[in-house]
């Protein structure tokens, strides 16, 4: 196959049967979406994305929460073409570097937190969190404390689908399928719309990180190495900690001598208007994991970025057996610096901070007086509509949403949202929004119409089929 014929593609019916006889895709339940065909996108341009039918979609997803500078910067394109040409490939074991990797990790180091001066590099968020695994347990072994070992980390938290990502993840779906292995458990997520119901905010927040301090003398502290989470949970549902929650969670991990993580691959490089979201948050963690925008997914790349006190350890305690063929990969770390000096040139971070997210947030709330939405939440580029029928309820209360299955409806919506021109994500009972950073605000107006036009198709077809609870 010659790269003409990718371009001048075949009608979207034998593209699709093609598809269906050939690719497994992930997270799909293949049967149906064979059966359905799946859509083909055939190019992309600032937040909108195009298809195989001409089709002009705004990508409120950014991908999946990863095209931080918009679709078709040829800047990065061109600076990773130019790297292919110089060097394509080379590893950086065996003593070896090359200048894409060693000016990338510099260049990160300069943006991160002072006390942030090392990165490893690794090709996805998964491997990011497969690499924290390892390197939380090396930590401790070179502390003189090889007990400490276990993991703590929530559930419906997301840190990715290789087999250490799903098992410090905290969805029970993928749980059921692969097992986890062992080491690792998790306490209750800080949701407070879907699980605060007959507690006040502070009541909450309480309860949630007590949780942390409980199963840390359940396992014992001398057994405890870290504890992971994202600073908004993005898979779970764009879930946004309560106050006070990180600053709490934080103060424990200092009084039992345990690591901090954020997993920082959907907040970091700008998303919550600060670089990393830990930042926004005011808390220090010892190790961020980050991928998506690092190369605003352009090319794949991880990485994970340590602080003076855990590298002092990890990097005089002899030969980390860790690594993988395409760490640091040149290509990907060429594309990730042209990436970030846009981020750096265009000033995104501050954008985001003093411009798009408060407009942003304005518009979005608007939704809030939808028929179909208990609530609109925010935070930076982030967003979640909360689709229920109790939409007086606040948080929600335990009783069901709809008469129909769990993301029944909200798989409905996201259907509304496609036909209407929009690319939302449903998770559960709502619907969740993180578009690219450089979006403007005749862009967030379009993104409100359209998502309003399909909450309201949606409306319309649950009460027409008796799923609306009235
Ligand atoms: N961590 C978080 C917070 C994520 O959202 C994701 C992906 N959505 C991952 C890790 C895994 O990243 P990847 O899909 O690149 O392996």
């Amino acid at each position: 196959m010659s790269y003409g014929y990718l371009k001048n593609h075949e009608s979207t019916q034998k593209m699709q049967s093609i598809n269906a006889a050939h690719h497994l895709h992930p997270f799909s339940d293949m049967a149906s979406l064979n059966d359905k065909g799946a859509r083909v996108i055939t190019s992309a341009q600032g937040v909108f994305v195009y298809d195989s039918d001409g089709n002009h979609l705004l990508d409120a997803m950014a991908g999946l929460w990863c095209v931080a500078v918009g679709y078709g910067r040829t800047e990065i394109i061109e600076a990773a073409y130019q790297q292919m040409q110089q060097l394509c490939y080379y590893n950086t074991f065996f003593q070896t570097t090359h200048p894409p990797v060693l000016y990338l990790a510099e260049k990160l180091c300069n943006m991160a937190p002072d006390d942030y001066n090392h990165a490893f590099f690794c090709s996805s968020g998964s491997e990011a969190n497969d690499t924290i695994v390892r390197m939380v347990r090396h930590y401790w072994h070179g502390m003189g404390k090889p007990k400490k070992h276990h993991i703590i980390s929530r559930k419906n938290g997301y840190h990715g689908s290789t087999m250490a990502g799903q098992s410090l993840g905290g969805m029970d779906a993928m749980h059921h399928q692969g097992g986890i292995i062992q080491g690792i458990s998790h306490i209750d997520q800080p949701y407070y719309y879907g699980e605060g119901f007959g507690m006040s905010e502070a009541e909450f927040t309480k309860q949630r990180t007590e949780a942390l301090r409980q199963e840390i003398e359940h396992i014992g502290s001398d057994n405890v190495a870290a504890f992971i989470g994202e600073p908004v949970q993005g898979a779970g549902g764009v879930v946004i900690p309560p106050k006070g929650y990180w600053q709490e969670i934080e103060k424990i991990c200092q009084e039992y001598d345990i690591l901090l993580i954020c997993d920082e691959v959907i907040c970091g490089f700008g998303r919550t208007g600060y670089m990393f979201g830990s930042e926004s948050y005011q808390i220090k963690p010892d190790m961020m994991p980050i991928a998506k925008s690092l190369s605003s997914g352009y090319l794949p790349i991880g990485g994970v970025l340590v602080n003076d006190k855990v590298n002092d350890i990890i990097s005089h305690h002899g030969e980390f057996y860790h690594g993988y063929t395409y760490s640091g990969h040149p290509a990907c770390a060429a594309a990730a610096i042209a990436n970030l000096d846009i981020i750096e040139r265009e000033n995104l971070v501050n954008y985001v901070k003093d411009d798009i997210s408060s407009y942003f947030a304005a518009q979005w709330a608007t939704l809030s007086d939808h028929e179909l939405v208990g609530e609109a939440r925010s935070y930076g580029l982030l967003g979640a509509l909360e689709l229920t029928s109790h939409t007086k309820d606040y948080p929600h209360c335990d009783k069901p949403r709809f008469h129909a299955n769990e993301g029944d409806v909200a798989m409905i919506c996201r259907e509304y949202c496609l036909d209407s021109g929009l690319i939302m994500r449903a998770v559960r009972d709502s619907m969740i929004v993180s578009p690219p950073l450089v979006i403007n605000h005749e862009e967030v107006d379009l993104l409100i119409t359209r998502a309003r036009k399909a909450l309201d198709l949606t409306y319309y077809h649950i009460k027409k089929d008796g799923m609306l609870i009235i």
